[in-house]
């Protein structure tokens, strides 16, 4: 199968994303490229008996030392106590400044391998090596790595780039349907911000993005391209790097009232809720046309994504439960919220200054 090249280009931590089915097989090239003698495979224990073993072979077969260390799977991962395990891992494996963190997994692997590789040695270089959809379009791009603490989540962390991105969309036929479904929310979300004819693909091709056909190779490649984009013209998000947290504000409210148990609701179910309250929000304010919301609910609930508040499992409280938990997300400030509204598929714009008010209108009609 054709590989598709995305590259980053952030000066002189410019990288590339190679995106396509089988590319673990000769990962090792690509990886050797970079000139390590090393490397350290970071994993969790469930993707690491499926990929790990053929991913050290491809790097051994290049002459670099690889050894494999697994975590537990799951976001409880996203830990100090993990942290300190893998770091000593990597100084155990005797990983120089030079050599390679490799992160094999999906966000929560990526996120606390790269935080790691952040801060052993003061930045160990690394490669993502992303196994979930999420992670292919977005976690493993962007550079962001970090942990949980007990006041929130990601609160602790660095900006850290990878030196290469290796995206082989045959390693998600072993995903399960739920994360799929939860890491296309986002594919869609790139749509919604700013390219009205992607969305228009989504809908035409989506199943062969689920079957893993070639679209989904096409999917992979031109979320990264939107998320590099924006990750080149706002490295640090203090601009419109933002428009990438459209429906994320719903979102992360129905995550926190749903306690982040992923047995209700995985981040992803969060954010295609979190879409169509956003489009719908829209349309209340008067931004946006009626049919623009409707086509985006249709489109999530095709692909079987929830789409409505009443299909949070458990339910999601009251509209003042609702609202507290969004007040407790960063972007509020003086009893208004900053949202991503649109003015129809594809026009999304930051919102600052959404008065609390409208928003308790809105969520009680
Ligand atoms: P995850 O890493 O927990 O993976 C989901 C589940 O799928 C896990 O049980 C994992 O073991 C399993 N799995 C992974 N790949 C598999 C495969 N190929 N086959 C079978 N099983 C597989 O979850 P995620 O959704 O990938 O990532 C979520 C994390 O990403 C969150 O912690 C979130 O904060 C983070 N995130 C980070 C960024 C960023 O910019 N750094 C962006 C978005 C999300
Ligand atoms: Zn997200």
């Amino acid at each position: 199968a054709p590989v598709i090249t995305v590259p980053v280009p952030l000066g002189d931590r410019a990288y590339d994303i190679f995106v396509g089915r089988g590319l673990l097989a000769g990962a090792g090239p690509r990886i050797a490229a970079l000139g390590a003698r090393a490397a350290i495979i970071i994993t969790d224990e469930n993707v690491g008996p499926l990929y790990a073993d053929a991913l050290a072979e491809a790097l051994q077969r290049q002459g670099l030392r690889a050894t494999t260390f697994a975590v537990t799977p799951g976001e409880a991962t996203k830990s100090y106590a993990s942290l300190e395990k893998v770091c000593d891992a990597v100084l155990a494996a005797k990983i120089e400044r030079g050599d390679l963190v490799v992160a094999l997994g999906g966000g929560v692997v990526g996120d606390l391998a790269g935080f790691a590789a952040a801060v052993v040695r003061r930045g160990v270089r690394f490669v993502q090596v992303p196994t979930t959809l999420l992670a292919q379009v977005d976690s493993s791009v962007g550079g962001k790595t970090g942990i949980n603490s007990r006041y929130g989540k990601n609160l602790v962390g660095a900006f850290h780039q990878p030196s290469l991105v290796l995206a082989d969309t045959a390693l998600l036929d072993t995903l399960p349907i739920r994360e799929m479904r939860a890491g296309y929310a986002e594919v869609v979300k790139y749509g919604l911000i700013d390219d009205a004819r992607f969305f228009d693909w989504c809908e035409a091709n989506w199943r062969g993005v689920f079957s893993g056909g070639l679209e989904r190779d096409e999917a992979v490649a031109q979320s990264c391209r939107a998320k590099a984009a924006v990750v080149v013209r706002d490295e640090r998000e203090d601009g419109d790097r933002a428009l990438l947290n459209l429906g994320h504000t719903f979102g992360h409210a129905l995550e926190r009232i749903t306690r982040y148990d992923s047995a209700r609701l995985v981040h992803g179910e969060g954010v295609a809720i979190g879409l169509c309250l956003a489009f719908r929000f829209s349309v209340s304010l008067g931004l946006c046309p009626a049919a623009d919301a409707e086509r985006v609910e249709a489109h999530l609930a095709a692909t079987g994504l929830p789409t409505r508040l009443s299909h949070v499992p458990g339910g999601c409280g009251s509209v003042d439960d609702l609202l507290d938990a969004m007040a407790q997300d960063k972007k509020v400030k003086g009893g208004a919220l900053t949202f991503i509204l649109a003015r129809g598929i594809g026009q999304s714009f930051i919102a600052p200054g959404i008065a609390v008010e409208k928003v308790r209108s809105f969520l009680a009609s």
